[in-house]
């Protein structure tokens, strides 16, 4: 067991949100840091098991509110480790996806800290985990893409669009809750099948979990109508068809088989 020495940064993966799917290792770290930066995406549940005295600081970033930027970010860890503390930084799913990790592991070197990194479950794996299906599938799904769609302020989503649209890749959309309906569209436009399997998972792992499966051309109608303030990943491709949970929004459901019989009729 590596021990945590003073002066020393921990990236710790605290998973999609659930406290229960953090690794043993993530949770000895929070119990033995002495401070915890947290992004906004770390629950409530998982905060609470850092002991009392443990000093936490909020450095969360939502969609278009950046409370703190990622260099103010870099510079509070760094100066943290020199003054001696023992730092964790605490982001959602995995630390080295999505996670502003180069940034914060480059400064800590600068600086001559010590820095490590520990995994954590990504929001793909629990949100495959919730509708009850593989990401890949044998024979048929043998790429797994990790993309976001998630454009700067005022920027276009710029993608390789024909890349993404492979049938035998399972694409996981990180950060795509509003850009949905252009990804269905884009893909479509590069030679996707409208009635490619979609699976939207909010709040994976956690109590405000929805769930909702539908197909590529619904998924703008459908992420607009069904999603609300959480963070949502989307799953697209052959291997999510073999989802087995039920969407848990019926009303949903409704519109949803409203349309598709618009378009049938
Ligand atoms: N490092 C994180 C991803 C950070 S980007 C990871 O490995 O999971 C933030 C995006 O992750 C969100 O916009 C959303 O697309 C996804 N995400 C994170 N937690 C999630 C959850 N509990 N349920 C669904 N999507 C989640």
């Amino acid at each position: 067991m590596t021990e945590f020495t003073p002066g020393t940064v921990w990236l710790v993966g605290a998973g999609p949100g659930d406290p229960d799917l953090l690794t043993r290792k993530a949770e000895r770290l929070i119990r033995e840091a002495s401070v915890i930066f947290h992004d906004a995406l770390v629950s409530e549940g998982i905060l609470r098991l850092a002991l009392p005295g443990t000093r936490l600081v909020h450095v969360g970033k939502r969609a278009g509110r950046h409370s703190k930027d990622q260099r103010t970010i870099d510079a509070l860890i760094v100066a943290a480790a020199l003054a001696g503390e023992r730092v964790v930084r605490l982001k959602g799913g995995d630390p080295a996806i999505f996670g502003r990790a180069t940034e914060e592991l480059e400064a800590c070197r600068e600086a001559c800290v010590p820095v490590q990194i520990c995994p954590g479950i990504t929001a793909a794996s629990a949100a495959a985990a919730s509708i009850g299906a593989s990401l890949t599938l044998r024979g048929l799904s043998r790429k797994l893409t990790l993309v976001t769609a998630h454009a700067r302020a005022g920027e276009e989503l710029s993608l390789d669009w024909a890349r993404l649209a492979d049938p035998e890749a399972t694409l996981a959309v990180y950060m795509g809750k509003a850009a949905a309906g252009e990804v269905a569209a884009q893909l479509i436009a590069s030679g996707a099948a409208g009635d490619t399997p979609v699976a939207l998972i909010e709040n994976a792992s956690l109590p405000g979990e929805r769930v909702l499966l539908t197909r590529l051309d619904l998924l703008g109608l459908s992420a607009g109508a069904a999603l609300g303030r959480g963070p949502a990943l989307i799953l697209i491709g052959a291997a999510i068809g073999a989802a087995s949970a039920r969407p848990k929004t019926p009303a949903l459901d409704d519109a949803v088989s409203a349309q598709q019989r618009r378009d049938e009729g």
